[in-house]
């Protein structure tokens, strides 16, 4: 399948791996299919299938370039033992909500869904493309992406994974996890700044043209981890076919009914992914987009403004501490009939001024698709509350907006169709704000001790992954200027 840049001519095509391999188009755009494939299943295959199935259906679709063989082997080395359900993705009730739990990875969090597959394609696009290169990933991340990358990644031949966060903006697990990391390939900064210069950063260093030029006469060539990667993004999109299939297997849905999904969004990757499998028909009423108090989603949603000036919260919600989402992008090129100037062009404002409009066609359509809230600190630990008194079950920050808002919305609206939370990390990656949500009291430690305090508080057993987290001693931090990421980059890859 072809893919073509956002903010470029569709004449202008690559193909699958090379647009995986690429990450980032160089004229700063996001790839996309040229052409949005028509579905290669229909609705009532969904109950039938495990997850490895929907896997390798969804890859075959959008991916095709690659063969049966190497599908089939990406998805089993990605969902195999390192997950701790056999499902991968197990569904929960409670309270009349259903949480899909996509956080049974190593990392603990939703990113592993897709890092553990981006690797996998990564490679297999290497040796299609014939690419004699090492493979260099550059990453920023708010904690996760971070955290995901380096274990997708670590030891795979042909790569090196470079790690770019925000000093000071990740938990002190994500952080423990990022310098705990085993890997002859891996290497985390901590950046003076927050996620947005971070990212911003990294779009430049990509498209800096005499640096890339510089790369590969030293034997490298980038790529990127992060959801602007379509190779990251596509595998995101089965979870959502997985889930529905799942319910109408279970009986809580008839076939065809429509359902809503709430999901914690930052860079808008997870929640593009649901747009995605809406296009590819599967019956969603709604997609609510949940934010923290960085709530740029929010206000676009309701006004049509994108609007990133303003002040920047970090939160208990630290993986979604963002104001510019760079996937939105891709959703604005699809209403806006992809119309690569338009595209370029409010993204061009964003850059220059800060801030866009879209105009009144685009904005009813947005209105259509999406519902769109947000929750406070506050409001986050209560809901941890309220859902963890009414039959025991954990949820992390992040989940929390994402139920917390879908109360308000089923609230506000009297919209009664059965809403999925997107449960997007483990409780046990965020144990200090866990804590004193369900106990009232604040935490009296941090980090992996802080796990210790929750688990005393929750009982039970601890998956491999949490327990993975007391092995490993972390190295220490390595702070850096955002402007001297690319001087790290040079130094750490002995450029000539
Ligand atoms: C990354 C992340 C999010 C936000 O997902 P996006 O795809 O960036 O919108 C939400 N919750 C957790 C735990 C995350 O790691």
């Amino acid at each position: 399948m072809k893919y073509r840049s956002t903010r470029g001519s569709k004449d202008n095509t690559l193909n699958s791996p090379s647009a995986i391999i690429q990450g980032l188009a160089p004229d700063g755009g996001l790839y996309v299919p040229l052409n949005f494939p028509e579905p290669n299943f229909k609705l009532e295959d969904l109950p039938k299938l495990s997850y490895k199935q929907i896997a390798a259906m969804v890859i075959a679709l959008f991916f095709n370039d690659f063969s049966k063989e190497q599908i089939i082997s990406s998805v089993t080395n990605a969902y195999n033992k390192q997950w701790d359900d056999r499902s991968v993705v197990p569904i929960e009730k409670h309270n009349g909500n259903f949480y899909m739990e996509l956080f049974h990875g190593p990392t603990l969090a939703f990113k592993d869904i897709a890092l553990q597959m981006l690797p996998q394609l990564m490679t297999r696009a290497v040796q299609i493309e014939k690419i004699n290169r090492d493979i260099i990933i550059l990453t920023a991340t708010s904690g996760d992406t971070g955290t995901a990358s380096m274990r997708g990644f670590a030891n795979q031949k042909g790569t090196d994974v470079i790690v770019f966060y925000p000093e000071g903006g990740v938990s002190p697990v994500q952080l423990k996890q990022m310098l705990s990391q085993r890997g002859k390939n891996l290497q985390a900064f901590a950046i003076k700044g927050n996620f947005d210069d971070a990212q911003t950063e990294v779009k430049k260093i990509f498209n800096d043209e005499a640096f890339r030029e510089r790369l590969k006469q030293n034997g490298y060539q980038f790529s990127s981890a992060n959801s602007m990667n379509i190779g990251r993004l596509i595998p995101q999109i089965s979870y959502y076919l997985y889930t529905y299939g799942q319910l109408v297997r279970r009986k809580e849905i008839n076939l065809g009914d429509k359902v809503n999904f709430s999901v914690p969004t930052g860079n808008f990757g997870d929640i593009l992914a649901g747009y995605y499998a809406k296009k590819l028909g599967l019956p969603i009423n709604k997609l609510i987009c949940a934010s923290n108090e960085n709530n740029v989603l929010t206000d676009f949603f309701e006004t049509g403004e994108y609007d990133k000036r303003r002040k920047f919260h970090l939160t208990n919600a630290p993986a979604m501490d963002i104001l510019v989402s760079s996937n939105l992008e891709r959703l604005l090129f699809d209403l806006y009939d992809e119309n690569d100037k338009q595209i370029a062009s409010l993204m061009n404002q964003l850059t220059q001024r800060g801030h866009y409009q879209v105009n009144e066609d685009v904005l009813n359509e947005l209105h259509q698709i999406f519902a769109a809230d947000f929750a406070n600190e506050n409001q986050v630990k209560e809901e941890i509350k309220r859902v963890y008194n009414y039959d025991r079950y954990v949820i992390d920050p992040h989940t929390a907006i994402g139920s917390y808002v879908a109360q308000q919305y089923k609230q506000k609206t009297n919209d009664d169709t059965p809403m999925v939370i997107v449960s997007t990390a483990s409780p046990y990656k965020f144990p200090e704000t866990v804590y004193e949500a369900i106990t009232g009291r604040d935490c009296p430690q941090s980090g992996v001790a802080a796990i210790k305090k929750l688990h005393e508080e929750l009982g039970g057993q601890l998956s491999i992954g949490v327990r993975a987290l007391f092995d490993h001693e972390a190295h220490m931090e390595k702070i850096i200027n955002p402007e001297n990421m690319e001087a790290a980059i040079s130094s750490i890859l002995n450029l000539k």
